[in-house]
């Protein structure tokens, strides 16, 4: 929107902040026709558009017609589609068709347009889903027990960080879901007022606690972490966000509201309770709509084929026997040795380093006599989902039938580590002082490659 800034001839693109608060005054009579219990009888105008929405259809604030604390009634009301994303949200939005959830809904083809609004408006009966649906003011008091200041730059940003959260947990479920069960809703409210006699026909919607009950505060650390700058993408990953309400929970474990009750069960795990929002069923559908929202980049390695591994074997064994440095042929074992093992045991990157050296000793010249002579890589570790330090042994021949010489490689290594630096026991592939190699400090020596 174009506005005159006062300036001769000066006219400046201004964003219009999201309405918040209702103009709308309405008679103690207009009052006196809505019920508090039946949201089904709530009516008002939209705060973006002004239509006037009836019959409890459109998105209403939960706490619609309530006075909580010290608050006035927020009367806020929105047609789904005008309750919107902040024209300034800055967080991303993925825009491809892929979505990475894993609930299973059956989500029908999605068009451009409808791609457009994804995560970007909500729907109507948005309200009705499952879970707490309060208004941008509401959940401000809930968090900070007062009101925004007008022009607070703090205020207005945790204004637009509450909308994307709030829009991100409606968007936990797809249009359809939520079309089909408020369409349903009206049907059988209507099909039953005019036949049966039921004093509290719909169930009692809002709260006149002024509290944070759905993690709301958690959800905003949540977001800022989502802004932090990422390894692939400008922005961080859902993964590395999802990390904030782990902090927050542990916090919250250890602070005064630590929950005693424990419920046992079977196969040696307790479940615990606990009265943390972050468990609380609206902040798992934050998570999963942010999940949605900006999608899951995964990063990853291309397969390595036997004829571009049989060309680096080529070009390291002539780089090793040209070289004349020790620490440089060290690195080329290294690296020979951990393409060649994780290539014929598959193993995943992270299981390569736990290749020990007492194992690889206590079978090597057993092997080699052994016909076909082999090698047995030996993996000393936690593997997932076990407690115990275990053994793992997997056997490779010494010279593949492709070719690799497997054997000729770990053996140089293993002679570097043994014989000249005299390690009996601890990892093959170790930096200083016996410590594991880890993932990260491998693999951009392996991109040399
Ligand atoms: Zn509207
Ligand atoms: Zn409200």
């Amino acid at each position: 929107m174009l506005v005159t800034t006062g300036d001769l001839g000066l006219c400046e693109e201004v964003v219009r902040p999201l309405k918040l608060r209702t103009a709308w005054k309405p008679d103690s009579r207009t009052i006196h026709s809505l019920d508090v219990g039946n949201f089904m009888t709530w009516k008002g105008p939209c705060l973006e558009c002004g239509i006037f929405k009836r019959n409890g259809v459109g998105l209403f604030c939960s706490n619609f017609l309530r006075q909580r604390g010290p608050f006035p009634r927020c009367l806020a009301v929105w047609c789904g589609e005008c309750y919107r994303a902040h024209p300034q949200d800055p967080f991303r939005v993925q825009t491809t068709l892929h979505s990475p959830g894993e609930e299973e809904e059956n989500e029908d083809l999605v068009t451009e347009e409808r791609l457009a609004l994804r995560f970007k408006t909500a729907r109507d009966g948005d309200h009705l889903q499952g879970i707490p649906f309060e208004c941008d003011l509401c959940h401000f008091r809930n968090v900070n027990g007062r009101d925004p200041v007008p022009r607070n730059p703090k205020d207005n940003f945790t204004l637009l960080c509450i909308r994307r959260a709030v829009l991100d947990a409606l968007w936990s479920r797809e249009t359809s879901t939520v079309s089909g069960n408020f369409r349903r809703l009206q049907r059988d409210y209507h099909a039953s007022k005019s036949t049966l006699s039921i004093a509290q026909p719909v169930p009692v919607i809002g709260t006149n606690k002024v509290k944070d009950r759905v993690g709301m505060s958690c959800a905003l650390h949540t977001m800022m972490a989502m802004l932090q700058k990422g390894n692939y993408q400008e922005t961080a990953q859902w993964d590395t966000a999802r990390k904030t309400p782990t902090w927050f929970t542990n916090a919250y474990e250890s602070g005064e509201n630590f929950g005693e009750e424990a419920i046992y069960s079977t196969h040696d795990t307790k479940v615990y309770s606990t009265s943390s929002p972050t468990a609380s069923r609206w902040f798992s559908r934050f998570m999963l709509g942010s999940k949605r929202r900006m999608g899951i980049m995964r990063k990853q390695n291309e397969a390595l084929t036997v004829e571009q591994l049989m060309a680096v074997c080529e070009l390291a064994e002539k780089d090793w026997r040209t070289s004349q440095s020790e620490e440089e042929k060290k690195d080329i074992e290294n690296v020979m040795a951990f393409i060649i093992i994780g290539f014929c045991v598959s193993l995943r990157g992270e299981e390569v380093p736990l290749v020990a050296i007492e194992g690889l000793l206590t079978f090597w010249d057993e092997t080699r006599s052994h016909n076909p002579p082999h090698t047995m890589i030996t993996l000393k570790g936690r593997f997932k989902g076990e407690n115990n330090l275990r053994w793992h042994c997997v056997p490779i021949a010494d010279i593949t039938k492709s070719g690799i010489p497997t054997r000729r490689w770990i053996s140089r290594l293993l002679d570097r580590r043994v014989n000249r630096e005299g390690k009996r026991a601890g990892y093959l592939f170790a930096r200083k002082m016996g410590e594991r190699l880890v993932l990260g400090i491998t693999t951009p020596c392996l991109e040399i490659i």
